[in-house]
């Protein structure tokens, strides 16, 4: 049968799920990508559709990718103009994406397209997003598997919107949930904030997350400390009220302290030995009064950026097979 009448036929009965996958340097693990998740998405009842975006690859990446879309109609790519970081690529994913249930999915294959199928099985009993958490993260180190948890815990305490323990992007939203988060036009795009701050019916599946197949991760530790505080900062303002508490602390106890030396200079005529005392607590000051100016500058700055208004990304191209374009249309 034609591919296209069957499409056709399929689109009024069997509904259409996206998978999203965010492209940066990924030359070496799309071949193997595209090998494991094919399979997997062409045993499902659904139609299904990839939607590559390219974030500024410079390792031909996007090349290869119009290779594949030339070959296969469920796939499309769409190329940022420049690396804009993931959070930005998987927003135009999303936009782009036109499934009735999307799935987020990296294409380092850490999360593994063998779950897509319960995935679905899930969006189809009802819930609007389907989040998978890592059971255990193998091939991580020690370090960053403890400052995650320290975290998540960390994160969840400052903001009200409960942000789900080690959970990454992997996840899966109904076409409502993506038209809900699509509406939040924020320019700093904390992903997992974004996500967790539409509600919605949603159901948790546990997942072993596996080591990269290849490639290196793109996180650096400065990277990953960015992140962090792009998180707190862009989902509470709890830590400008900590600064205000730590403030309020440190000159209650240099008040207490400044008492304490003019009693004992009144009562026991010991006016002299201040100088290692008067060290310390200008640096103490100094410091807390350094980082509230830190927090504060933080919110500044983001006020700054959001009101520029920029486009959260810049599309260069959208590439698509004329078979995929025209099943559109139809
Ligand atoms: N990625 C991206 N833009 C970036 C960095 C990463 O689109 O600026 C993609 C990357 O290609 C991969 C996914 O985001 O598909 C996750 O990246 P990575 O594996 O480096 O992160 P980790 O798994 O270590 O959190
Ligand atoms: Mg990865």
């Amino acid at each position: 049968m034609n591919r296209n009448t069957e499409y056709s036929v399929g689109r009024a009965g069997r509904s259409l799920v996206s998978v999203v996958v965010p492209v940066f340097n990924e030359r070496v693990m799309l071949p193997l990508f595209f090998e494991r998740v094919l399979p997997i998405l062409a045993a499902l009842e659904e139609h299904h559709e990839i939607v590559l975006v390219d974030d500024g690859s410079e390792d031909g990446s996007a090349g290869y990718i119009r290779s594949q879309v030339a070959r296969n109609p469920d796939i499309r790519l769409v190329k940022l103009s420049r690396n804009f970081g993931k959070e930005a690529a998987v927003t135009a994913g999303l936009e782009h994406a036109r499934g009735d249930a999307v799935i987020v999915l990296d294409a380092d294959l850490q999360d593994p397209p063998e779950q897509i199928p319960a995935m679905i099985k899930c969006w189809q009993s009802g819930s609007d997003v389907v989040l998978m958490q890592r059971r255990s993260r193998c091939g991580e180190t020690f370090l960053k598997r403890w400052s995650a948890h320290l975290y998540y815990r960390l994160l969840n305490r400052t903001s009200r919107t409960d942000i789900p323990v080690d959970t990454g992007d992997f996840r899966l939203m109904s076409r409502r949930a993506v038209n809900a988060l699509l509406t939040l036009k924020e320019r700093n795009r904390y992903m997992k904030g974004l996500f967790a701050w539409i509600g919605m019916p949603t159901r948790v599946i546990q997942y072993d997350r596996e080591p990269r197949a290849a490639g290196e991760t793109k996180w650096d530790y400065p990277g990953l400390v960015g992140l962090a505080l792009e998180g707190l900062t862009s989902f509470s303002v709890s830590p400008l009220r900590w600064a205000t508490i730590i403030g309020l602390i440190a000159a209650s106890i240099g008040g207490m302290f400044g008492l304490w030396i003019v009693v004992k200079a009144l009562m026991l005529g010991d006016a002299t030995s201040g100088y290692p005392s008067l060290v310390a607590i200008i640096s103490f000051l100094g410091g807390i009064q350094l980082v509230s100016i830190g927090i504060v500058g933080e919110y500044v700055g983001k006020t700054y950026l959001e009101a520029k208004q920029r486009p959260v990304y810049l599309t260069e191209d959208v590439v698509e097979n004329p078979v995929g374009a025209s099943r559109q249309v139809s």
